[in-house]
């Protein structure tokens, strides 16, 4: 018995089309999207083996209960950026699986507390910001040392994802499970450290201002990315920083002390008055002229932040190094792809290794691990 969501779950994933997966499998289109469309159904030993063959996983995937889809959450904001279809399914099956991953262990497990507000409805975006600063356990002002780390210890599930095209799609954020009380973050691997900070910030911003979403799309994410410009560095941080003739070069050791972009930190001097329109265009015209469009100096400067919770789940609950066998049997899929979703998360020695680089000030977050304890 096979049941048809993870039929359709397991082709999306592959970024296979149902006549693509109904030759693989030796069945017809319309059989497949039969399948797909039926809670559980037996296609026989031969067919099923054929199948998953075809979709790359074990039959034992099939045959498993499917849990709700994921939802869209903050992936419809983006969808108007032109990325094909497939490209956005794939990503969302791959987040789907290792949220699956994440719950059922968090099944066993003690998770942090969720700290994450719920500021539906607030009109000051820079307050949200503070308030969530707050809520999360940061002081009001001052660089975070790391976002990822410092979400995953408010009890947000950062799950790192293959997918990841280019400026197109870079995150996306969820509230998830039966109680819609798990705060998923999505980010694709490749992205530069900069990037990866400011577009978990602003995925945060959703999570915390867009629960429900619904109405102006355009407007909701000018409201993340302003939310994730205070988290990243507030407002009275800003205007101390600014004091002096906003330049480049005054811009590129600023990007290092507070981890943002030399671009994002130009709309920041706009965002708090430092600088006028006019500024800002001239500021964004040096940019271009200079290359820096397509890469920032600093580049380099940091290790990108990779999320470290999941992983340290399997740790606990699977032995450190992780006994991927035994992983495969409490979620089956081939070793090789488990190896492959493990890898894309901090280990403890790289993560050690990552709390000591670079700067910045000394925060309560700097030292305290993600604590997942044992179910009493
Ligand atoms: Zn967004």
């Amino acid at each position: 018995m096979i049941y048809g969501a993870r039929v359709r779950q397991a082709r999306e994933l592959r970024g296979l089309t149902q006549t693509g997966t109904a030759q693989g499998a030796g069945l017809t289109q319309g059989r497949i999207a039969q399948i797909e469309l039926t809670s559980s159904v037996d296609i026989g030993d031969d067919h099923l083996e054929r199948l998953a063959q075809t979709l790359k996983v074990p039959a034992a995937f099939l045959q498993r209960p499917p849990i709700e889809d994921l939802a869209e959450g903050s992936m419809q904001f983006r969808a108007r950026k032109s990325l094909p279809a497939g490209v956005l399914r794939r990503a969302r099956r791959e987040a789907e699986i290792a949220r699956e991953i994440a719950r059922h262990m968090l099944s066993q497990l003690q998770a942090p507390s969720l700290r994450v507000p719920d500021l539906r409805g607030i009109d000051d975006i820079e307050e949200a910001a503070q308030l969530t600063r707050s809520a999360l356990g940061l002081p009001p002002h001052g660089p975070i040392p790391r976002v990822l780390h410092t979400l995953e210890r408010s009890g947000v599930i950062v799950i790192a994802l293959e997918t990841w095209v280019d400026g197109k799609l870079d995150a996306f954020s969820t509230w998830d499970g039966p109680e819609l009380d798990l705060p998923l973050v999505s980010i694709g691997e490749g992205a530069p450290w900069d990037r990866i900070r400011f577009t978990s910030s602003h995925e945060l911003g959703h999570l915390v201002l867009h629960r429900a979403p619904g109405g102006d799309l355009n407007a909701m994410e000018k409201e993340a990315d302003h939310f994730a410009s205070e988290f990243l560095f507030p407002r009275e941080d800003a205007e101390k920083e600014f004091t002096k003739t906003v330049t480049l070069s005054r811009l590129a050791p600023l990007k290092l002390k507070w981890g943002m972009s030399i671009a994002s930190l130009i709309f920041r001097a706009f965002e708090v008055g430092a600088i006028d329109q006019k500024q800002k265009t001239s500021l964004q015209v040096q940019l271009g002229a200079r290359g820096w469009r397509k890469q920032e100096p600093g580049a380099d400067a940091r290790e990108p932040e990779r999320p470290r919770a999941l992983r340290k789940m399997m740790e606990l609950l699977y032995g450190d190094p992780i006994d991927i066998r035994q992983l495969a049997e409490a979620f089956p899929l081939y070793t090789a792809e488990l190896n492959r979703i493990v890898g894309r998360y901090a280990d403890a020695p790289s993560w050690q290794a990552h709390k000591t680089t670079p700067p910045p000030a000394e925060s309560p977050s700097a030292g305290v691990l993600v604590q997942f304890r044992a179910r009493a």
